[in-house]
Formats: C-alpha cells, structure tokens, sequence
C-alpha cells in the first residue's frame, strides 16, 4: 500500500510533535509532505532536516532567514516560505493525502475551510475551526467522519463507540472532562488563581493555550460544540460529565440503554494516530490498560457556577450564528492576557460575556464575514 502524505500545520506545538513521532515509528505508513511553524525555527530546522518534506513554511513574518540559517545550507530539496498566506497555499496546491491541523486558535479556520474546498481529508485537533466556523463546515461531516476526522480525544472516541451503529438511534453523547487543576477548589480559593496553578493540568500536557481551557472549563464548551457539528445532534443529546481520572475518554448511550465507552490512558498519540489511519489501526507502543492497578473510575456533575466559561459556550451555541466565533476570539485574547499576566483567572469569562453581549453582528455569516467579526472581538477584548 503506498504511503499516507501528511501536511502537519503547527508541526512545532504538542500535538505537532506527537504526531511526528508516529510518523518516525512508522516510516513504512507515512510520509511528511509540508510542515508549518510559527515562531519556533530552531525546531522546524530539525524537522525539516529529520523528514524532508516537499515544503515547509514559517509563518511568523522576518523569521525566513533566521530559519534558513538554522538549516546550515542542509536543506535538502524542501521549499522553504514565509507568511501565512504561503501556508494558505499549501493546503490547497501541495500534493498531500491528509491535512493535520494542530494549528491553534482561529489561525486554523481558513486552513480547514481551504483543504476541505479542496477535496482533502482533515484530521482535525484545531477544535477552533468547528467552534468558529462549525455552520459553513458541517456538510463536510457525517458523524463525525466524511472528510473531517477528529482528533480531540472525546470526539475521537465517540467516533470508535459509533462505529458499527450507523443505523442506530442515539440517545446521548457523554463527553468526560477531567475538570482540570481547580475541580476541588472552592470559589473563593479561585479567586486568587495563578497562571502558574492554572498551568498544572492533572493528566495531559498540552499547549497554554488548551491547558488555560481546560482550567476554565471553556475547553469542554469548545468540544461540546466541537460535537454538536461532528455529530448532529441536538444540544440536550450532548452532556459533559466530570471524570477525573480520563480513563474514560467519552461515551456514546443508544436508544436501547446501552453505553459504549472508550478507554485508555491518557495519551493524545492513539487519537492522533487514529485520525491519521482511520478507519484502520497500527501498532502503537504506548502502555496498555492494567485493569487490577486500575482501583476506580469516579464520576461527577460539572459546576457550572464555578466554571462560568462552560455556561457561556453552551449559550454561545444555543443563540448560533456568530456568538460561538465572538466567544472563540474573546476567550482567545483573554487567555492570552492572562498568561501575560495583564488580567486575573476570574476576568475570563467577564470579557468572553461582555463582548458577547456587547457585539452586533452582520446578516450572512461567511468566511470573511467570520474573520470581520473575529478581529472586532479581539479589539474589544483587548481593551476590555
Ligand atoms: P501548541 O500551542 O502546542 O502548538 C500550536 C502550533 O501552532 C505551534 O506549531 C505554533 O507554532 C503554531 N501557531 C501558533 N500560533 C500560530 C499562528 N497565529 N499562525 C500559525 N501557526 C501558529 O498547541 P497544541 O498542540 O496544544 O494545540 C493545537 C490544537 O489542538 C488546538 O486547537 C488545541 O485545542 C487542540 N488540541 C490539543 C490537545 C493537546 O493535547 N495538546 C488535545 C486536544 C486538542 P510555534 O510553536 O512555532 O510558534
Ligand atoms: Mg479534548
């Protein structure tokens, strides 16, 4: 069988990196088409030089050269380009099998509408482009795997529970949620949190901007979103439910009673490699379930006084059109002031509520309508 060709966008982030240590395990299943980074050239210089791609572009504007000469003159035959734009390009010109979309925040929206208008599968873990553009983008879908293959992992395992059942009625959808670093604190120990707490997710290592998410809870906003266009299914199918120990990493209930549940430790590589192989498996060396060690699996209701950002995602979703992208472009800003230290934990969701409430919206909802509305909202949450 001849190999999979990946564009992996956003290749120097968490899941960029992971996904590329499938494709080492697996030289004979995968080929490395393009790559693209943002800021960090060092890195993208030893990927470049580890895996060849056809092209490889930085997209942080002035940092072409700092990367070529991070390279040494070892650049092999890969095209090297700069800017945004290029990257726009790639995921419609180059010659690849599967996009990889690890992009983080709206920077990933474009590069899904535009492989998709292309005719190319998207494996996709930038949950933002759904979140933002879930309305324009739900054609290319059909639970959750026509052209769009998810690769956050509760929707990844929705898709493995729903496998097989295509004919079959759902009930719900129960999406877990660890409940990050604060799921015991007491709201007024919260007042006080610092971006240093907020980092100290208890089970995965990701990105800030994803780890500042699941602290606030917006993350599981974001995914049950992220399902609601995946999957088709009306709000009150979709439930969160805390699950500390993200063994569990979602469920499906069927019309019958029965619950499918997927399992396994925590570790973003499977869904990953899934989204990469579906609908087949390979091998993965990543440590099996031990059941006897495994002492219990505990479940709780999420609180949504103390995790307004959740409240204020499922109502984004509820009023539709453009509230889920302000929401998204608020939440973004506001995350990034935060880790800068220029607004406090409990600011969050009050700049994410007071741009929702505050920002009129155009008639036709539209990529560029979508992008007009996204830099409003980052304005206004800026100087919020
Ligand atoms: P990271 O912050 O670790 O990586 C983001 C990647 O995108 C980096 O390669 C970065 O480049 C690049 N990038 C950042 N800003 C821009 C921009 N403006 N334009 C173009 N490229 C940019 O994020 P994660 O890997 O954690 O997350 C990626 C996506 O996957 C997010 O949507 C997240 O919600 C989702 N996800 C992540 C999970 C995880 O375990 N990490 C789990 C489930 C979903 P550089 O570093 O060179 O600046
Ligand atoms: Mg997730």
């Amino acid at each position: 069988m001849s190999r999979i060709n990946v564009l992996i966008l956003g290749s120097t982030g968490s899941i960029g990196t992971q996904a590329l240590e499938i494709i080492r395990a697996n030289p004979e299943v995968f080929r490395v088409a393009g790559l693209s980074a943002h800021s960090n050239t060092g890195l993208l210089a030893e990927q470049i030089e580890e895996f060849q791609p056809d092209v490889a572009v930085i997209t942080s504007a002035g940092r072409l050269k700092k990367l070529k000469s991070g390279l040494n003159g070892a650049v092999g035959k890969t095209e090297l380009l700069e800017g945004y734009d290029e990257l726009l390009g790639l995921c419609t010109s180059l010659n690849y099998d599967i996009l990889l979309n690890a992009l983080v925040g709206f920077s990933g929206f474009v590069p899904t509408v535009k492989a998709l208008h292309a005719g190319k599968k998207v494996a996709l873990a930038n949950k933002e482009s759904l979140v933002v553009g879930g309305e324009l983008l739900a054609g290319y879908t059909v639970n959750g795997i026509k052209d769009l293959i998810p690769v956050d992992s509760e929707h990844s395992a929705i898709l493995q529970c729903l496998i097989g059942e295509e004919q079959n009625p759902i009930e719900k959808l129960l999406i877990t949620a660890s409940g990050g670093p604060f799921r015991t604190w007491s709201a007024d120990k919260m007042k006080d949190i610092t971006v240093e707490d907020a980092l100290k997710h208890p089970n995965w290592n990701m990105g800030s901007k994803i780890t500042i998410d699941s602290a606030t809870m917006m993350n599981k906003g974001l995914e049950i979103i992220e399902a609601f266009w995946l999957y088709n299914l009306p709000l009150d199918k979709i439930e969160a439910v805390v699950h500390p120990q993200s063994i569990i990493h979602s469920m499906v209930t069927f019309a019958d009673g029965s619950t499918k549940a997927q399992m396994g430790y925590p570790d973003m590589k499977v869904p990953i490699q899934y989204a990469l192989t579906w609908p087949r498996r390979i091998t993965l060396d990543t440590p099996r379930m031990d059941f006897a060690e495994l002492s219990s699996l505990t479940f709780e209701p999420v609180d949504y006084q103390r995790f307004p950002c959740l409240r204020l995602a499922l109502e984004a979703i509820e009023a539709g059109g453009f509230s889920p992208a302000i929401l998204n472009a608020a939440n973004e800003v506001a995350v990034h002031r935060f880790l800068n230290k220029d607004i406090s934990y409990i600011r969050i969701p009050e700049i994410v509520s007071g741009c929702l409430e505050e920002i009129s919206t155009p008639d036709v909802l539209g990529v560029d309508t979508l992008k007009a509305i996204d830099e409003e909202t980052r304005q206004r949450a800026a100087r919020a």
